[in-house]
């Protein structure tokens, strides 16, 4: 991959980082915050522990996402980015800007998927 896209696609990580990084801390800051001061009834407790739960959920895709960033970003500096990580082909420029992350080409994340191996 040429340097000047690589450093694009540099930049477009370190700024889904920093995203990432924020929601993560606001979402977990919301999920703790729910329910807890003894005041509700069991209806609303539970209510609570759903909505958290469901917080907690999304963190957890956040938090993965965020390691796949990271990995991403490893890449960069190793000089590995955009090649796939199971058959060491390119990966498609289009799959890269709509995922930057991508650590697959779309033919073994497909593959990959199937087996139920990954999920992103
Ligand atoms: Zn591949």
């Amino acid at each position: 991959m040429e340097k000047e896209k690589m450093i694009y696609h540099r930049e477009r990580l370190l700024e889904m980082r920093r995203d990432l990084i924020q929601k993560l801390n606001d979402r977990y800051n919301d999920a703790m915050g729910l329910g807890g001061d003894g005041s509700q009834d069991s209806a609303d407790e539970a209510y609570n522990l759903y909505n958290k739960n469901l917080m907690l959920g999304r963190v957890e895709t956040d938090a993965l996402k965020l390691r796949l960033v990271e990995q991403a970003l490893q890449r960069i500096d190793a000089g590995s980015y955009g090649v796939c990580i199971e058959c060491e082909e390119d990966i498609e420029e289009k799959r890269l800007e709509y995922v930057p992350f991508a650590r697959y080409c779309t033919e073994c994340k497909t593959e990959l998927e199937k087996k139920g191996l990954i999920k992103m």
